[in-house]
């Protein structure tokens, strides 16, 4: 399981890196959004922690250039602002649940936990139908036996 820190304070950034690398999983972690989109856009992450309040770039510009290229990583987003017009904003740039700050290890855990459960079946990246094969990754569909 590979998750994406997104955070600028480098304390509280290192301090979940740790605790997920714990919790056995894979960690990377961006200090700034810009960095962070770049990584996000790789899609190899099964879930991404993101803060709000970034340098550069903020997590909602963040999220919402992910979500129109199609990048569909579950996302928790991490916000020192209670106000709920954020959490709100935030759920309609495409998060999948968000957490304000300061917030417990524990709860952080069990949201990731269940955003990644929430991400169900593997896609089976050739699903077949009779002779005709759809290769989803190359977007093609190939009639006839795959050789
Ligand atoms: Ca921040």
């Amino acid at each position: 399981m590979r998750v994406l820190v997104v955070e600028d304070e480098i304390g509280l950034a290192e301090a979940v890196g740790a605790i997920l690398r714990k919790e056995k999983y894979i960690v990377d972690i961006a200090n700034n959004g810009k960095t962070g989109l770049e990584y996000a856009l790789t899609g190899e992450y099964d879930c991404i922690l993101l803060d709000i309040m970034l340098p550069g770039m903020n997590g909602l510009d963040v999220l919402t250039y992910l979500r129109v290229r199609e990048i569909e990583t579950p996302v928790l987003l991490l916000t020192a602002k209670s106000e709920i017009d954020d959490k709100i904003k935030g759920l309609d740039c495409g998060a999948d649940d968000y957490l304000t700050k300061p917030f417990s290890m524990g709860e952080l855990l069990a949201r990731i936990r269940a955003m990644t459960r929430r991400k169900g079946i593997p896609v089976d990246i050739n699903p077949k139908y009779g002779d005709i094969t759809l290769d989803l990754k190359k977007g093609e569909i190939i009639c006839g036996t795959l050789t």
